[in-house]
């Protein structure tokens, strides 16, 4: 399509706008168990609004926008606050969990070369760890040593620890991992790290917010974050459980030493002296500041309670799962992620689950090896697990006794 010669008005742009997301999956009710979080209508309003205020300020260099470096330190003290990090703790701000993942591995592979001499770095990371660092590996010509799991989907130290040579330059443990939904082993992993005195980066992209909370409700959580000695680096996605709008994650540091392999300075142009925290040059203030925005508004005490409401509907669905046949659970959930897959893969296909959800408005990542349904959920789900589990019978009912194939689909998309 080639630009209209005359431009629409106000209301015509919003109106073909709305009408364009027909399709979209019904995230704001509850449909969409992947992609999109949500607390509430009241703390969507407040992200909105905050994100708007802030749509086009730019926080590439803050000195015209010192309200953005407000935000971002602010911001980055409460996220480090809830990983027990001391006062030489430090972070910033960045566009998602991608984005603090590839500045982790970006740091380690600085700080190999520069401290050791390393110039061909590899890290030692699970099956399980997140995507975004192959990517990451495979963006700035790192080694990704993918070491097997264990039996209950969390890493193998032991195995790790044999993978790692003297030009290892980073070690990877998730809290959890997004496959399963476990915590793995953090604390043996740091202390592989720690005895070489190498980067270990934890990534609680999804349990950042999440486990911080279950914690203080009580739930039995291993430790994971500052608290372990070894670990150097933390990514929390605050788009995610921390319920902000998209585009917000943190990058959290040990120390400022640490942190320093991050940054990105040149003045090898005709521009002058050039200097970025993250991968990004212009970086919008709305997503800032619609952190800030839902993290002031939910406060300690929202966060207990969304973080409740997510965890209970977790558990209500697990014991869904449980109670069908059909099915089996991959992994108890350590946090708020269930993934579950057919007891009889020969006779039930469960991507055809999936596409049957799909028809009736439900949204699943489907994931594998093993083929199986992920579902990330969060408090939107508090009430809405019971329709679910009955439209769950309904297409189990569907599938029962054919030899319907599903489609895989994938987790993210190219076009
Ligand atoms: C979501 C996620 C990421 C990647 O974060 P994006 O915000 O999608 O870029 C990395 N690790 C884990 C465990 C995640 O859940």
């Amino acid at each position: 399509m080639t630009l209209r010669s005359t431009g629409l008005s106000h209301d015509e742009i919003i109106t073909t706008l709305q009408q364009m997301k027909v399709n979209d999956v019904r995230w704001r009710d509850g449909r969409a168990f992947t992609l999109a979080y949500s607390a509430g209508e009241d703390v969507l309003a407040v992200a909105e609004e905050a994100y708007r205020a802030f749509a086009s300020e730019n926080a590439l260099n803050t000195d015209a926008f010192p309200s953005l470096r407000i935000i971002q330190a602010q911001v980055v003290d409460i996220v480090i606050n809830w990983l027990q990090g001391d006062s030489s703790a430090a972070g910033f701000m960045t566009s998602g969990g991608t984005e603090s993942i590839l500045l982790a591995v970006k740091a380690s592979r600085e700080r190999g070369k520069k401290e050791r001499g390393v110039t061909q770095p590899n890290v030692v990371l699970p099956t399980s760890a997140h995507a975004a660092f192959e990517k990451a590996c495979y963006y700035f010509g790192l080694e990704s040593r993918r070491v097997g799991v264990s039996e209950d989907w969390r890493a193998n130290p032991e195995a790790m620890a044999a993978a790692v040579d003297d030009n290892t330059v980073l070690l990877v443990g998730s809290a959890p991992q997004y496959p399963q939904g476990v915590v793995d082993p953090i604390e043996a992993i740091a202390a592989i790290a720690a005895e070489r005195d190498i980067n270990c980066h934890v990534d609680g992209c999804m349990g950042g917010v999440s486990l911080t909370y279950l914690k203080r409700l009580g739930y039995t959580i291993p430790a994971w974050n500052f608290e372990v000695p070894g670990v150097t680096s933390i990514s929390v996605d605050l788009h995610k459980y921390g319920y902000t709008a998209k585009g917000a994650s943190v990058i959290a540091w040990r120390n400022k030493q640490l942190r320093s392999y991050q940054t990105y300075v040149t003045d090898n142009w005709l521009g002058g002296m050039y200097g970025s925290s993250g991968i990004m040059g212009t970086k919008g203030g709305g997503s800032m500041a619609a952190a800030w925005a839902v993290m002031n508004f939910l406060g300690d005490e929202g966060y207990m309670r969304v973080t409740l409401a997510a965890r209970r509907a977790a558990e209500e669905l697990v014991a869904g799962v449980l109670a069908r046949p059909q099915l089996q659970l991959v992994a108890p959930p350590d946090s708020t992620l269930v993934s579950f897959r057919a007891a009889d893969p020969a006779a039930l296909d469960v991507f055809a689950i999936a596409d049957g959800l799909w028809k009736r408005g439900w949204y699943l990542d489907r994931q594998g090896p093993p083929p199986a349904l992920h579902c990330t959920v969060n408090a939107i789900h508090d009430g809405k697990i019971a329709p679910f589990l009955a439209d769950l019978d309904a297409v189990l009912d569907e599938l029962s006794g054919s030899s319907i194939s599903g489609t895989q689909g994938a987790y993210g998309t190219i076009e």
